[in-house]
Order: C-alpha cells, then sequence, then structure tokens
C-alpha cells in the first residue's frame, strides 16, 4: 500500500480519536464518542496489518484471540465499584506493551541471538550504526530508552496501584530514605540511558535501566495511600500514553505517536482537574500526605450537644411539602450501593411535583466520574445531575438538600475557616438550603479526617444507619404518607 495513502488513513483514524475524546466528555454523547474512537483504532490495526510486513499472521490471531476471551470475561465479570482496579489494570498492560515493542526493536536492531543469559549482558557492539547515523540514531535508541524507562515504571506501578485498590495491599510502603531514595533510582536510570545513549550495544546498561525502573514504578506508587490511588491512575494512564508515543517514535508509526499524546496529554489533564478539586499540589498527593492540623481540630467541641438527630418518617413528612430537593451522594453511597435506592426516592419525589436535582462534586467518591457512573447504572437522566458550579447558586432556593454518604465534599470549614487543612477545596454549598439531612452511619470523619461543622448546624438533621436502607425507609414513608 502506498506510504501516503497508509499516512492519509492514519490521519482520518487520529481524526476519529479526537472526534471520540470530544464525545466523552459528556454523558449524552459518550456513548458515539466511544464508538468513534473504536473505529478509528479498528481502522489503525488494519492498515497497519495491511501495510506492515507482517512475518506470521498466526501469532497475531492468537494474540487477539486470547486477548478478546480475557478481556471479555474480566469485562463481564467486573462490578461497577471495581472499575478503578480495572482501569489500573489496563494502564499496567499499556505499560507492558510499549515495553515489549521497545526491547523487540532493540534486540532485533542489535541482531542479537539470545540463547543464554550470558548473550543479554555481553558487551555487543559500541557501533550506533544498527540505529542509524548521527542524529537519527542517537534519537531511536533515546525512544527506546524512555520507552523502556516509562513503560517498565508503568507496569509495576500500575500493579502495585491495582494491589492497594483491591486491598490486597493494605499497608504504604516506602523506600528508605523516601523521596530521596527514588530520586536516586531516577539518577542511576538516566545514568544508565545515558550510556546507552553514548553506547548502544552496552545490554547491561539496558537490563539495568530495565531493573532499576521496574523497581521504581513499585516504590513510586506504594507509600501513597489508598484514597490517593484515583490521583496516581489517572497519571498512571498518562505514563502509559507517553510510552506508547515513544514507541511511535521507535516504529515511525504517526498514528500511535497521536494516539499515545492523546492519551498522555488527557491523562495529565485529569490528574491536574482532580489535584484542583481537592485543593493539593501533584508533589503532595506523591510525596505527601493531606495537609496536617487536622488532629488539632476538637470534632467534640464542634458536635457536644448540638447535633440533631431524626428517623426516616420525620424526613418524609419534611419531604412531603418540598418543592425543591437537591441530592448530593458522596463516597458513602458507592459503599451502600444506594443508588438505585436514591433514584427510588428522587421517583417518589417527584411523582408528588417536588423537582429533584442531584448536585455532584467533582472528587465525590474515589475516582473521577464515580458518582455520575453509579447514578447512571441506576438510570437517572444525565440532565438531572448537575455539576458544582451550577449547583451552588441554586442552593438559596431549595427546601431540602439530602447528603448520601458525603462528607468532605460539604464541608464548609473549606469555605470558612482559613487554617482548616482543606481550607480553598471547593464545596458544595447544601449548608445554604433551608433543611439540611445528612444520612451516614455515625459523625466519623470522611477521607480528610477532619470534623464537619454541617452536622452540628440548625437546620441540618443526621440520619444515622446504612445508606441504603436509610433512603429505602423514607420512601417507604413518603409514599405511604
Ligand atoms: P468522604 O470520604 O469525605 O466521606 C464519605 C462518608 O461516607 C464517610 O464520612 C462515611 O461516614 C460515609 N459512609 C461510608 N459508608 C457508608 C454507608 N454504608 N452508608 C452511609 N454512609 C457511609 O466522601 P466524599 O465523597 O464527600 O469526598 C471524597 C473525598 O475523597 C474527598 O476528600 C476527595 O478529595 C477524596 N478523593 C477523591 C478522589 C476522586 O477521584 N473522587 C480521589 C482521591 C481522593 P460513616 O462512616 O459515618 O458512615
Amino acid at each position: 500500500m502506498n506510504a501516503h495513502l497508509v499516512n492519509l488513513v492514519y490521519l482520518l483514524a487520529s481524526i476519529l480519536f479526537i472526534l471520540g475524546i470530544k464525545g466523552l466528555t459528556k454523558p449524552k454523547t459518550a456513548v458515539r464518542g466511544n464508538f468513534l474512537s473504536a473505529m478509528g483504532m479498528l481502522l489503525a490495526v488494519l492498515v497497519t496489518l495491511y501495510h506492515s510486513s507482517v512475518v506470521n499472521f498466526s501469532y497475531i490471531a492468537a494474540g487477539v484471540a486470547i486477548g478478546t476471551v480475557v478481556g471479555s470475561v474480566i469485562a463481564l465479570r467486573i462490578q461497577m465499584t471495581s472499575m478503578p482496579e480495572m482501569v489500573a489494570l489496563l494502564n499496567g498492560f499499556g505499560g507492558a506493551a510499549s515495553l515489549s515493542i521497545a526491547l523487540a526493536e532493540y534486540f532485533a536492531r542489535l541482531n542479537l541471538d539470545i540463547t543464554s543469559f550470558s548473550d543479554l549482558t555481553a558487551q555487543i557492539s559500541t557501533d550506533m550504526g544498527a540505529f542509524g547515523e548521527g542524529v537519527e540514531g542517537h534519537v531511536a535508541i533515546l525512544s527506546i530508552g524512555l520507552t523502556v524507562l516509562i513503560g517498565a515504571l508503568t507496569l509495576t506501578g500500575s500493579i502495585v496501584a491495582f494491589t492497594k485498590l483491591s486491598e490486597i495491599m493494605q499497608n504504604d510502603y516506602s523506600l528508605p530514605g523516601g523521596p530521596i531514595g527514588n530520586g536516586i533510582m531516577l539518577a542511576a536510570s538516566l545514568v544508565a540511558l545515558t550510556i546507552l545513549i553514548i553506547e548502544p550495544g552496552n545490554t547491561s546498561a539496558m537490563i539495568t535501566l530495565i531493573c532499576l525502573a521496574l523497581v521504581m514504578g513499585v516504590f513510586l506508587v506504594a507509600p501513597i495511600g489508598g484514597a490517593d490511588m484515583p490521583v496516581v491512575i489517572a497519571l498512571l494512564n498518562s505514563y502509559s500514553g507517553i510510552a506508547a508515543a515513544l514507541a511511535g517514535f521507535i516504529l515511525g508509526n504517526t498514528v500511535l505517536i497521536v494516539a499515545g499524546s492523546l492519551v498522555g496529554t488527557s491523562g495529565l489533564i485529569l490528574t491536574n482537574i482532580m489535584c484542583i478539586a481537592m485543593n493539593r499540589s501533584l508533589a503532595n498527593v506523591l510525596f505527601g500526605k493531606m495537609a496536617e492540623g487536622g488532629e488539632s481540630i476538637d470534632a467534640d467541641e464542634i458536635y457536644a450537644g448540638k447535633v440533631t438527630s431524626a428517623q426516616a418518617d420525620e424526613v418524609a413528612m419534611i419531604l412531603e411539602t418540598a418543592s425543591r430537593v437537591v441530592i448530593v451522594p458522596g463516597y458513602g453511597m458507592a459503599m451502600a450501593q444506594a443508588q438505585h435506592a436514591v433514584r427510588e426516592l428522587a421517583d417518589a419525589m417527584e411523582a408528588r411535583g417536588t423537582v429533584v436535582e442531584y448536585g455532584i462534586h467533582p472528587v465525590a467518591g474515589r475516582m473521577p466520574g464515580h458518582m455520575n457512573v453509579l447514578l447512571a447504572e441506576a438510570e437517572v437522566p444525565y440532565d438531572n445531575l448537575v455539576e458544582m458550579d451550577r449547583i451552588n447558586p441554586t442552593f438559596d432556593d431549595t427546601d431540602v438538600a439530602i447528603i448520601i454518604g458525603a462528607n468532605d465534599v460539604v464541608n464548609p470549614m473549606a469555605r470558612d475557616e482559613e487554617g482548616s487543612p482543606i481550607y480553598g477545596m471547593p464545596i458544595l454549598n447544601v449548608d445554604y438550603a433551608k433543611t439540611v439531612v445528612v444520612i451516614k452511619r455515625s459523625l466519623s470523619p470522611g477521607f480528610a479526617g477532619l470534623p464537619n461543622p454541617l452536622f452540628a448546624l440548625d437546620n441540618t438533621l443526621m440520619v444515622f444507619g446504612d445508606g441504603k436502607k436509610a433512603v429505602i425507609d423514607m420512601t417507604t414513608a413518603l409514599t405511604q404518607a
């Protein structure tokens, strides 16, 4: 196939990827966006297979068959609440694929016939010839080295993220020396990379680079707390894209460069959005803990004698006369798996003529879009999910704000108390509603570990109990009214 035609098809595939990502920015167009991206990928794969000098189709067919079976089984079995784990693993596979491409290309260019480990560690040559003359050769080996570094790091980092999210690894482990230890390993990797650029045939340097990158991936993610894992996954997603883009440079494949760059940049943008929404810097997520100072805030002082609790039927009586209600879901709704019950409560209120909307905070839950995914699963109409900036001005005109399993994202301390560790984090101003109903099991803090003055306000009613049961009880009381 003519090279120009191939590049034209690659360009078309790239346009489909971009349109696909644009579609994925809105729930209404997300399915179409997904379809367009998938078509782009199909086009790119078909043209590559047709154009490239594929030596043996049977290996490719076997890979596609195994991948399809394993992928389908995982996708069908995975629970909605386990999506972050699945995304973590998929990032790791992306890193592994780029790593494999880089190593295959490296050994192919050296024309190595590896039959034993000593073949691998032998000094092969200092000649750049196998990688191309002059700058081209240096760029080729640099691309290979960087792909190995980022691909290997993404692979092990993602596996650690997976084990943390699935609670297989429950403690945080850091390298002796913490970030300094990681810094030393990074410096050693860069030394190995430099040796490779000067002396591409130095397979010992390549093996050192692989080992350092694999270990670095582990110790980059292992110290980070489980609740911060979603930010890390967005970052690893970005790394897997960068590794793919670099692999594109190795193969001279433009569509891989474009697709990898899209994944790399969108992962970085997502990481940034989450950091802003949590009012934390990326360095703080990667190398620090939540801001200090929370321990000095006395929860008893905030709550003592000021918390009003209520039963589900008392809340139902208030809901009977409410004309506008905003439901604010949080991590606890996911834990209680209460999304279907919440939707039924909203249906019961709407049947009585109440306007019901959902206030969605960008970092509610434990992964980006967590609440949107759960509520979509319960078939809540997309139009009823209202983002923070749009819902906030409406709380003054809201009769009841029902907070289900949310805590930090509705903590007025973030808005009002300058010294507080979460000061500056944008919140949903639910306390401006006439009545606030908070459903949770106790007065325990949320992810930030801080008490919440909202629970002690005069217009707040606390309904203590499991989120799902409390909501079902409210619906029953309301429908029987
Ligand atoms: P929080 O973690 O602040 O609070 C969740 C609350 O849910 C807890 O206070 C808990 O209280 C309650 N809860 C737990 N289980 C149940 C249950 N079965 N029934 C009822 N309630 C329950 O959640 P938010 O969603 O408000 O905030 C998210 C936090 O996570 C923010 O601090 C954010 O920065 C952080 N974060 C979010 C990420 C994201 O991508 N979304 C990524 C990383 C961090 P109790 O035990 O009393 O029931």
